[in-house]
């Protein structure tokens, strides 16, 4: 059957189309950061997919049914049956976004000298680990870090590495052990359902809580069905529910699969770890039946997660990613294959080849595409993986990539069309593209959204 669209627009935004001399004075003024530009001198943002979905109608109508009561309002009941109905928990503390429900979780799990296995942590779960003095420990299959070679759960956790971890490490020092589902950092790469089976064993077995980032887990059910053998037969809903029934303690992003602009949640298997937990949501983000959340958006995040799970709308949104990724690919571009689910990451080292590693090679990237087209990537690479907490050196990541994201039912594959040419104009003149970019100023953590640079 032809492919199309599962859903219709309604409203629309009007896109700014600049010229190039515009952007080469913006970009210098934004000191080389794209997190420093206006979105109005940005023609096609993907710098992220995290809060920049598209609501539905329907979503936007439980906007108007939101109760904004301070305890019990009828919204957060709403959360609550939906978070068990497709994730599969009892308890639940909304929050104001995924870091904070990290900041909650981890103000009662984690303490210093703490190690935290798991498959390369996103950048704010990694800086909540840090903050506290603790390490977190990359387990993730060495596939994952090859962009030519395919492997279809790039995610997947190196079950003996992980092994070796936990038999060699006191478990009082392991407080929990990570699993990001979707895992962001080798390019939203799916992780097997065979792969969280294998984790829970040895959690269990060692005597080790099991946590899911489970920001995109909607979008790795999909790739379960489309690819792990024994799974092409059943609902997203039901792979969801085998999937979380592994986690003891689930950590939610809801900017990114419940499509709403702002939100997050906690959501645990256990009364005790929840009781502890609510202490901390009360001191950080607000009254344990709102959490930093208005009761309406805590209405649209319950629909989002409804509609993020069907079938049919994740088809359309990771056979947008994989359109855009066919493109690039058949223009020889380097992207890390197979697509993931919110992205396509081109690999930085293999296209800017003039470009001392020292000079970020993914930011630079990304500037001469905001150049071209005013099109805004975001580098998943040097800049983003800060300096080392004791040398102060570099970290040089093992992939140094530019991230195109595209947020959920927003652009059109004309866009996608627009992006790929852009960039296989670079292409085709990338080896006049001889220097990067050096830095200015940095903050100490999490350095890359406020770092200013000039050109080498
Ligand atoms: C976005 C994200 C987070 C952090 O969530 P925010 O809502 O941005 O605070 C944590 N983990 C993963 C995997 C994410 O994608």
């Amino acid at each position: 059957m032809p492919f199309a669209e599962s859903y219709k627009i309604k409203m629309v935004e009007h896109l700014y189309r600049s010229m190039k001399s515009e952007r080469e004075q913006w970009i210098k003024d934004a000191r080389y950061n794209l997190f420093n530009l206006r979105s109005g001198q940005v023609f096609i943002d993907l710098l992220t997919d995290s809060g920049t979905g598209a609501m539905s109608d329907l979503q936007w109508s439980e906007m108007m049914l939101g109760d904004e009561s301070y305890a019990g309002a009828s919204s957060y009941f709403k959360m609550k049956e939906a978070i068990r109905l497709i994730l599969g928990f009892e308890y639940f503390l909304p929050t104001h976004q995924g870091r904070a429900a990290e900041n909650v979780l981890f103000s009662v799990m984690v303490r210093q000298g703490d190690m935290v296995p798991g498959n390369a942590h996103f950048d704010t779960t990694k800086g909540h680990i840090e903050f506290r003095k603790a390490t977190a420990v990359d387990c993730t299959i060495a596939e994952a870090y090859d962009t030519s070679v395919y492997h279809p759960f790039k995610g997947n956790i190196d079950l003996e590495k992980l092994e070796e971890f936990l038999r060699t490490h006191p478990r009082e020092q392991v407080p929990m052990v990570i699993v990001t589902i979707t895992c962001n950092t080798p390019g939203g790469q799916p992780v097997s359902m065979e792969n969280i089976k294998g984790v829970h064993a040895l959690a269990k077995k060692y005597g080790i809580p099991l946590l899911f980032d489970g920001a995109r887990f909607a979008e790795n059910a999909y790739f379960i069905k489309k690819r792990e053998p024994g799974y092409e037969h059943l609902t997203i809903r039901d792979i969801v529910k085998e999937m979380m029934g592994y986690a003891d303690v689930m950590t939610m992003s809801s900017k990114k699969d419940a499509i709403v602009n702002m939100g997050g949640f906690i959501a645990f298997r256990e009364e005790e770890l929840f009781k502890k937990a609510s202490v901390y949501n009360i001191l950080f983000e607000g009254y344990i039946t709102y959490g930093g959340m208005s009761g309406r958006d805590m209405n649209a995040l319950a629909q989002g997660l409804y509609e993020g799970t069907e079938f049919d709308y994740l088809e359309t949104r990771v056979g947008q990613v994989e359109y855009l990724g066919r493109l690039l690919a058949d223009y020889g571009i380097p992207v890390q294959q197979p697509f993931g689910g919110h992205a396509i990451f081109v690999d930085a080292r293999k296209f800017l080849l003039h470009v001392p590693p020292e000079q970020f090679q993914a930011q630079t990237l990304a500037v001469e595409l905001y150049l071209e087209g005013g099109v805004r990537g975001v580098e998943i690479g040097t800049l983003l993986a800060d300096r080392d907490p004791v040398t102060r050196e570099n970290r040089y990541p093992k992939l140094e990539l530019m991230r195109l994201t595209l947020p959920r039912r927003v652009y059109t594959d004309n866009h996608m069309n627009y992006v790929a040419t852009c960039l296989k104009n670079i292409w085709d003149r990338r080896d006049e593209i001889k220097s990067g970019l050096r830095i200015i100023s940095e903050a100490p953590i999490l350095r890359h959204f406020t770092v200013e640079l000039e050109r080498a």
